[in-house]
């Protein structure tokens, strides 16, 4: 059970590190191309997701760098109590 637990945690951290390094992924709706999934050669559009950007930003990668940086919410309320 604690072997268990030592490898979801271990997990968990890599898992935030390599959403720290690589906040942005390619896009998974229309997988990096841009495009929605009806272009053809003669007509395309946009991929509704990533607005043709290709990329878009992993889940809570946003949450973290502010943590990181220290500009959520929850770090600024404890910093006024001081
Ligand atoms: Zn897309």
């Amino acid at each position: 059970m604690t072997t268990l637990v030592l490898i979801a945690l271990a997990a968990i951290t890599a898992r935030l590190i390599f959403i720290y390094t690589h906040p942005v992924g390619p896009c998974r709706r229309c997988r990096g191309k841009g495009t929605n999934p009806l272009s053809t050669k003669k007509r395309s559009g946009y991929c509704r997701r990533c607005h043709g950007a290709r990329v878009t930003q992993r889940t809570g990668s946003k949450a973290l760098h502010r943590m990181v940086r220290g500009t959520s919410n929850a770090v600024k309320d404890t910093r006024k109590k001081r």
